[in-house]
């Protein structure tokens, strides 16, 4: 395992991080601590959950309960975050992740969800970050971090505003080009940068043909090629993998084990590669899921990644129906009033109406040629 300095912190981090959203099944909690320490004896040594994943603290207070035995001599560090705004309601939710965890502090504590300047000013003004600070004095959290999706410019003034210690952020090989100017404002500023999504929500691996311009050597696989990218890039401490099982594990510290630096010009060659549809796809972050005629909008536009990435219309629509169980003659696919709520939300700034309006046309030809 390859450890880097997280920011000014102190903390000697994993180049890769368990990220606590996207395991198989919350409800086998033994296999999720199972994968969870497996990760842990491997070298990982940060874990990221969320009172928003489910069951994820749980899960992971479960697992701490044995690495806990081994922490001094073998230290692991815990990020977890609030969206709560009021200093009593931040009190409240870190008091539960603390006994979901059975922990005495929070290593990285985050003000979770930002998606504008505006909406970091208001937590300010509502004294969330006081009370983070009042939460650090009495020892309940070591490090004061932002999770957020604003863009480059939005984040250097967020750092203007508030020295926080580390960032969390959405980067990868499929959507650099869009983020990079967040990450180089983070790293001038000395925070420790831990980027989210390095595997685009699972796209990479599924179409790892079109990613294939980020292997740089012949036997590696695509996601170990978009991990070493990563990992090459000095203002990135930590990329944040969910993990689902052990073979994605194991694949992730394949490539943390396998790193050779990589040279400026493939670099450069992987950056020219950049296909500018990638730019456009979405994560799967979710953060647009709450449109007012109940549309899933983050299915809906998961499942317009697979037309963009295959140009088959068919594998879209396969994906609508046997993925998300979702009809191709439903009121889902009619029912978008275009009111905008959602493409405001989008950490992508994706034209979801638009690409709403292409889904609905592809399903009527598909539905009116399967009728004649
Ligand atoms: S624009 Fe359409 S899909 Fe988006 S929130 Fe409004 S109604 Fe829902
Ligand atoms: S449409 Fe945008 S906000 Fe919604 S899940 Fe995709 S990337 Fe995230």
């Amino acid at each position: 395992m390859i450890y880097r300095s997280f920011g000014s912190t102190g903390k000697k981090v994993s180049a890769i991080g368990f990220g606590g959203m996207r395991f198989a099944d919350q409800n086998d909690a033994e296999a999720c601590a199972a994968l969870i320490t497996a990760a842990y004896q491997k070298g990982i040594n940060y874990f990221d959950t969320a009172p928003g994943y489910g069951k994820s603290e749980e899960l992971f207070g479960a697992a701490f309960k044995e690495m806990k035995k081994q922490r001094k001599q073998k230290p692991f560090y815990v990020a977890t975050k609030t969206v709560k705004s009021s200093p009593s309601e931040i009190r409240e939710e870190i008091e539960r992740s603390l006994r979901r965890m059975d922990l005495d502090a929070i290593d990285f504590y985050h003000v979770w969800c930002v998606l504008s300047m505006d909406g970091l000013r208001e937590r300010i003004k509502n004294g969330a970050l006081k009370e983070f600070e009042r939460l650090k004095n009495e020892g309940l959290i070591r490090h004061i971090c932002i999770s957020t999706h604003m863009q480059g410019k939005e984040i250097s003034q967020a750092f203007e505003e508030y020295p926080f210690e580390g960032i969390l952020l959405g980067y990868s090989a499929m959507n650099f080009a869009y983020r990079d100017e967040g990450l180089t404002a983070a790293a001038k500023h000395d925070c420790g940068v831990v980027v989210m999504n390095p595997l685009g929500g699972g796209i990479i691996p599924q179409y790892s043909q079109r990613f294939s311009f980020v292997k740089t050597t012949s036997d590696e696989s695509a996601v170990e090629g978009a991990l070493r990218f990563l990992i090459n890039d000095p203002r990135i401490a930590i990329s944040l993998v969910g993990f689902s099982n052990q073979a994605q594990l194991e694949e992730a510290i394949r490539a943390v084990d396998g790193y050779q630096p990589i040279p400026t010009e493939t670099i450069a060659h992987i950056r020219e590669s950049m296909n500018e549809a990638f730019n456009s796809l979405c994560t799967g972050c979710g953060y647009c899921d709450s449109c007012p005629e109940e549309i899933p909008v983050p299915k809906l536009m998961e499942a317009y990644n697979h037309f963009m990435l295959s140009e088959d219309p068919q594998a879209m629509l396969n994906r609508l129906r046997w993925h998300w169980g979702i009809q191709l003659d439903s009121e889902t696919l009619r029912k978008c009033t275009r009111c905008g709520t959602c493409e405001a939300a989008c950490t992508q700034k994706l034209p979801i109406t638009d690409r709403l309006q292409k889904m609905r046309e592809l399903a009527d030809t598909f539905l009116a040629k399967n009728k004649s």
